[in-house]
């Protein structure tokens, strides 16, 4: 069973720096995915720790939260069937060298912190994330 879902993206800073942000949006629509809502910001690292704080008790969240932080993101909002799972899938593996060939991650992804992209991992979170970042 498919459905139509919205779940949230983000290209992260590695990602906008190398300017892939076309190649990445290409992906998605190529891919079915509808670029809903779409912005270019950068945030506080105080407003990353709250992005992220799933994680606070990880012991990478200081450097992540860092690092989202460090230079310009581009946040979008992708519609389509089962958007939630198609972005994870498109996206590869958290690790760029675990990554599925042909995915995100694998393509760009240069090591586990700088991995490209973020990707809601549930309709609830996706919900929330997309919240987050495009409240009305
Ligand atoms: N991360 C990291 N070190 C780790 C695990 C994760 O820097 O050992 C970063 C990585 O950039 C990842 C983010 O933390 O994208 C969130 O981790 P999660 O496990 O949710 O991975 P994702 O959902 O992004 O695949
Ligand atoms: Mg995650």
């Amino acid at each position: 069973m498919s459905k139509i879902e919205q779940t949230l993206s983000i290209i992260k800073p590695d990602a906008v720096e190398r300017n892939l942000i076309e190649n990445i949006k290409s992906i998605f629509i190529k891919n079915d995915l509808i670029i809903k809502q779409d912005k270019k910001i950068h945030i506080t690292k105080e407003e990353a720790a709250e992005f992220y704080k799933i994680h606070q008790s990880k012991p990478f969240y200081d450097g992540l939260c860092s690092y989202l932080s460090s230079g310009p993101i581009v946040v979008m909002v992708l519609e389509g069937k089962n958007a939630v799972s198609s972005n994870r899938k498109l996206m590869g593996a958290t690790d760029p060298k675990n990554a599925e060939e042909d995915t995100i991650r694998k393509l760009y992804g240069v090591s586990i912190d700088k991995n490209s992209v973020h990707g809601s991992d549930s309709i609830e979170n996706a919900k929330k994330e997309i919240n987050f970042f495009f409240k009305n």
